[in-house]
C-alpha cells in the first residue's frame, strides 16, 4: 500500500495554489497547439477539494486512511459522512416539517426548496463522483466475512444515493455493468453516444428523455440479456423499490418533501448525469471508435479535478476502470503513457473540464477548445486542424447493425 501524500482538503484550495510552489517538480506534459506555451501537469501535486469543510482533526484522517483500501480514500469516506450529515439528515427531517396540516404544505415547500439548492449546489458533483469511485473499488477496506464493514459500503448506494436521485443500488447496473462493459458501443451500452449527433441540443434532449423515462425498463432488459435473469430481477426491484418509496411517502407522509428529496433530484441528476456521459463521449473517432484512447477524452489542470477526484482523466479510466483515482496525474504524466496517448492521437484539453467541452460543443465554440487543446507527441496540427479534427469526431457513427 502507498503511504499518502495528500494535504488535508481544503474548500478554498485550487490547484493554482501550487503556481506560487516550485514547479521544477511538476511533471512536464506538452505544450498549447502552437508550442508557445509549456504544459505541467498541476494536478499531481494539487490539494484535494472534494471535502467541503476545511479541515478534519489529524486523528479522524490517520483513522479512516487505516480502515480504506488506499489512504486517499479517507477523502471519499469524509465526502460520504458530510453527504450523510449534510443532505441525508435534513432531508430526512424534512418529512417531519410541520404538524400544523394547514400550514405544512406550504412550509415544505419552500424547506424542501432551499434544502433542494444548497445540497445540489455544494454537493452533487461531489457525491457523484465520490460514488463512481466508490462503485469501481470500495472504499472501506472489507473482507467477505466482515459484513459491518460491507454494510458501510452499501451505504451510499442504497441510502445516500436517493437523496441525489439516484434509485437505490442502481449505479453499479448502469455504470459498472453496462457503460464500462461496453464501452460506449452502441446498441449494447443504452448511454452511449456513438449514433447522436453530437453538437445538437435536439438530439442531447432525446438522449436524456430516453434515459429519465426508458432506463428502468431498458437497465433491466440489458441485464437480462447480457448477465441473466438474477441481475434482471435485482435491477428492476431496486428501480422499482424506488418509486414505491417515493410513491408511498408522496401518498401518506409529506409529498411535498417526498418530492423535494427523491423526484426533482432525479430530474437533476438525470440531466447531470446525462450531459457528463454525452460530454465525456462527445468526441468519438469514425476511425475507431471502440478504442478507449478514442471514444474519450482527457482534461488535466481543471480546478474541477481536485472535486471530482480527477475525473479527468477519463481515457485512463477506460483503460482500467480499476486504477485507483489518486494515480491518475501521475500515472498520466509518465513518458511511457504519453506515448502510448500520443500513438492513439487521444486528445487532451488543459483548463477546462467535461462540462465546459460539451458547452462549447453545444454553442459552436471549438476555436476556444482549440487553444486548450494538448500537444504532446501526437501529429502536430494547426489551430485551424484541430478544429477539423473535432468536427470530424463530432460526426454520427453509423455501422452494420449485423455486425454489432
Ligand atoms: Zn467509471
Amino acid at each position: 500500500m502507498r503511504s499518502s501524500t495528500r494535504s488535508p482538503p481544503s474548500q478554498n484550495a485550487s490547484n493554482r495554489d501550487d503556481e506560487s510552489e516550485s514547479t521544477t517538480a511538476l511533471p512536464h506534459v506538452g505544450t498549447n497547439h502552437d508550442g508557445s506555451r509549456i504544459i505541467l501537469n498541476l494536478d499531481v501535486r494539487a490539494k484535494r477539494n472534494e471535502c467541503v469543510f476545511p479541515r478534519y482533526p489529524k486523528w479522524v484522517i490517520a483513522f479512516l486512511q487505516k480502515k480504506t483500501n488506499e489512504p486517499e480514500d479517507a477523502w471519499v469516506v469524509l465526502t460520504f459522512l458530510e453527504c450523510f450529515l449534510l443532505v441525508v439528515v435534513p432531508g430526512v427531517m424534512l418529512f417531519f416539517v410541520d404538524t400544523n396540516e394547514k400550514k405544512k404544505t406550504r412550509r415544505s415547500f419552500w424547506y424542501g426548496l432551499v434544502w433542494f439548492v444548497i445540497t445540489r449546489a455544494l454537493f452533487l458533483q461531489r457525491f457523484t463522483l465520490a460514488l463512481h469511485y466508490h462503485t469501481h473499488v470500495n472504499a472501506v477496506r472489507a473482507k467477505k466475512s466482515e459484513h459491518f464493514k460491507r454494510c458501510l459500503n452499501a451505504i451510499p448506494t442504497f441510502i445516500i444515493a436517493p437523496f441525489f436521485g439516484i434509485p437505490a443500488g442502481i449505479y453499479w447496473y448502469h455504470h459498472n455493468a453496462m457503460h464500462h462493459v461496453h464501452g460506449n458501443a452502441a446498441y449494447a451500452d443504452l448511454s452511449s453516444t456513438e449514433r447522436s449527433r453530437r453538437d445538437s441540443a435536439f438530439d442531447f434532449f432525446k438522449y436524456w428523455m430516453r434515459f429519465l423515462f426508458l432506463a428502468p425498463i431498458e437497465l433491466s432488459m440489458n441485464m437480462l440479456k447480457y448477465r441473466g435473469l438474477v441481475d434482471a430481477v435485482r435491477c428492476y426491484s431496486n428501480v422499482a423499490g424506488s418509486f414505491a418509496a417515493w410513491w408511498y411517502l408522496n401518498a401518506n407522509v409529506n409529498a411535498s418533501a417526498a418530492n423535494w428529496t427523491l423526484a426533482y433530484t432525479h430530474v437533476i441528476a438525470s440531466l447531470g448525469l446525462m450531459f457528463g456521459n454525452w460530454s465525456q463521449h462527445i468526441f468519438v473517432c469514425p476511425d475507431d471508435p471502440r478504442n478507449d484512447y478514442k471514444s474519450t477524452y482527457t482534461c488535466i489542470n481543471s480546478f474541477e479535478n481536485q472535486k471530482t477526484f480527477d475525473d479527468g482523466y477519463h481515457v485512463q479510466h477506460h483503460v482500467d476502470s480499476r486504477m485507483h483515482w489518486s494515480t491518475f496525474a501521475s500515472n498520466f504524466s509518465r513518458k511511457e503513457t504519453l506515448e502510448k496517448h500520443a500513438q492513439e492521437d487521444a486528445l487532451v484539453f488543459e483548463g477546462v473540464h467535461f462540462f465546459d467541452v460539451g458547452l462549447c460543443v453545444m454553442l459552436g465554440k471549438l476555436d476556444y477548445l482549440a487553444e486548450r487543446y494538448v500537444f504532446y507527441g501526437q501529429k502536430k496540427r494547426t489551430k485551424e486542424e484541430i478544429v477539423m479534427e473535432l468536427k470530424r469526431r463530432l460526426e454520427p457513427i453509423e455501422y452494420d447493425i449485423k455486425r454489432r
